[in-house]
Parts: C-alpha cells; sequence; structure tokens
C-alpha cells in the first residue's frame, strides 16, 4: 500500500482517505464522494480494529459484508480500498498510548474506557501507511474527530482533518453499521434520540442549559426499550458541559435501545 500510493504521490496525486470499520451505507459514502472532490485518489480503509472495542461482545457482533462493502466501493467509484488482517496491523503486545487529556474520560470516553486509545493507535498507523494530504470523518463521532484533531497536533501529523455532516434515514435516524440489530420495534423507538436532538438544536437558549438538559433525558429515559447512557449539552472544543459563557455548543447522545448501543449529536450553532 505504501509503494502503490508513493508512486501516485510522486506523480502528483492528492490522496484523500476514509478510515472505516465497513458494513457500508450512505453516510460512508458521502465521506467517498466528499473525499472525490478534495483530491485525485481516495483511499478507504475496512479494518475492524481490536483495540478500539472494550466489549468482546461487541467485536464479534460487529458485521463485516466485505463483498457487498466492495461493490459499493465500485459503485461509487473508489480509486482505493486497504483492507488488511488484525495481524498484519499489529505485532503481539504492542503498547500505545497517548494523552488526549479531558477527552478520555468524557462521554464516550467515560463509557468506553480505552477506546480512544485504541481509535488513535489505529488511525496514526492507518495515517502512517496511507500518507493521506486529508483525511475525512464524520460528525456522526463528534468525539473522535476531537480526539483525533488532537493526536494531530500533538504529533504535527501532516494532514487536514475534514468534518462531514451526519447522513440520516428519511426519518432521522443517523445511519450506522448498527442499525441492521435494531428489530422493528427498537427502529421506531430509537427515533427518540434525533428527535430530542432536533427539539433542543430548535429550543436551544443559553440561559435554560440545564432544563433543557433534564427535559431531554427525561424524554429519552421514559422512551421504552431506551436505555440513556448520558446526554449532554456540551462546549463544542472541549465537550464540557456547556454553561452561559460557552462560545459553540454541541448536544451529544448515547443510549442503548435494545440490546444495540447508539450515538447521534446535533451542533446547535457552528
Ligand atoms: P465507522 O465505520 O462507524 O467507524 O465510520 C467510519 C466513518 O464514517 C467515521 O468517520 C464516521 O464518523 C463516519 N460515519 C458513520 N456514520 C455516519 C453517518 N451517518 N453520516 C456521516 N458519516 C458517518
Amino acid at each position: 500500500m505504501q509503494q502503490h500510493l508513493a508512486k501516485l504521490k510522486a506523480d502528483g496525486a492528492v490522496i484523500t482517505f476514509v478510515p472505516t470499520l465497513g458494513a457500508l451505507h450512505a453516510g460512508h459514502l458521502s465521506l467517498i464522494k466528499r473525499a472525490q472532490k478534495l483530491g485525485s485518489i481516495v483511499v478507504c480503509s475496512i479494518f475492524v480494529n481490536p483495540t478500539q472495542f472494550n466489549d468482546p461482545k461487541d467485536l464479534e457482533m460487529y458485521p463485516r459484508p466485505i463483498a457487498d462493502d466492495i461493490q459499493k466501493l465500485k459503485q461509487v467509484n473508489c480509486d482505493v480500498l486497504f483492507n488488511p488482517g488484525v495481524n498484519e496491523m499489529y505485532a503481539d503486545n504492542e503498547k500505545w498510548h497517548l494523552d488526549i487529556g479531558g477527552l478520555e474520560g468524557l462521554l464516550e470516553g467515560k463509557f468506553r474506557p480505552g477506546h480512544y486509545q485504541g481509535v488513535t493507535q489505529v488511525v496514526h498507523k492507518l495515517f502512517d501507511i496511507v500518507k493521506p494530504d486529508i483525511a475525512l470523518f464524520g460528525q456522526k463521532d463528534y468525539q473522535q474527530f476531537l480526539v483525533i484533531s488532537r493526536m494531530v497536533s500533538l504529533l504535527n501529523l501532516p494532514v487536514k482533518l475534514v468534518m462531514c455532516p451526519i447522513e440520516r434515514e428519511a426519518d432521522g435516524l443517523a445511519m450506522s453499521s448498527r442499525n441492521i440489530h435494531l428489530s422493528p420495534a427498537d427502529r421506531k423507538h430509537a427515533l427518540i434520540l434525533s428527535k430530542t436532538l432536533n427539539k433542543i438544536k430548535h429550543e436551544f437558549n443559553p440561559d435554560n442549559i440545564s432544563q433543557l438538559k433534564q427535559q431531554a433525558e427525561a424524554v429519552i429515559s421514559n422512551e421504552p426499550g431506551v436505555e440513556l447512557a448520558y446526554f449532554e449539552i456540551a462546549d463544542g472544543d472541549t465537550l464540557h458541559p456547556a454553561d452561559k459563557n460557552t462560545k459553540s455548543f454541541v448536544a451529544l447522545v448515547a443510549a442503548k435501545v435494545g440490546k444495540t448501543r447508539l450515538i447521534d449529536n446535533v451542533i446547535i450553532n457552528d
């Protein structure tokens, strides 16, 4: 992969990169389409990275429809697929730690200990292999974008990061590879997440943050089949709980719907 891309780069290609765990949907494909506009060669990686899963069951259950994925990548004319095996990516007993500051213990970091260490570990490796000029990530994983931005700035990595908007189903559900695990009843109950985020965006008032947050928590907790992990109205740069003096706001939610853990968020003001 390094040799192949180095040759293209020497010929003047601008490499854009979309890392994924596969089970591709229209959200992933929107990143690839955006990447095609920003550069000349688009690389997509599909790698279900074991080090970012803190729950072995979740890792085992993660969908891996590689033949369908290849088909979808062909349909959108993605130039290069990188689909390594676990043994190619990791040596035995490899150690990794990056100081990601407060983001480590907040929100997803708190509920999925070690998750962002695994994410930075694999994204660092992937960047080292692909050496992209531009890497694209979804707003869907808002905290992940902040964590990767921090890694890029801490390690002075020569890559530009681009955040792409959340693709949703017609009824508002954020697209996710995990949605296939939702039963028809779960699928209906899951809508409470995007509905509540939307409501918060429209009713947002910086003087009323704690009340809005409490109302949102109550509405989501009362939805049958939904177990709320967190709902937060946070500072868009630090993810610390927002207050009156915060400049950019983002509302983020995580919940288990049936057996499936879902996340979603909305940027309240850019
Ligand atoms: P994943 O395979 O879930 O790791 O996602 C790969 C990339 O696609 C990440 O940058 C995600 O944030 C992004 N992504 C996932 N779901 C969506 C979505 N519904 N809309 C836009 N981007 C998404």
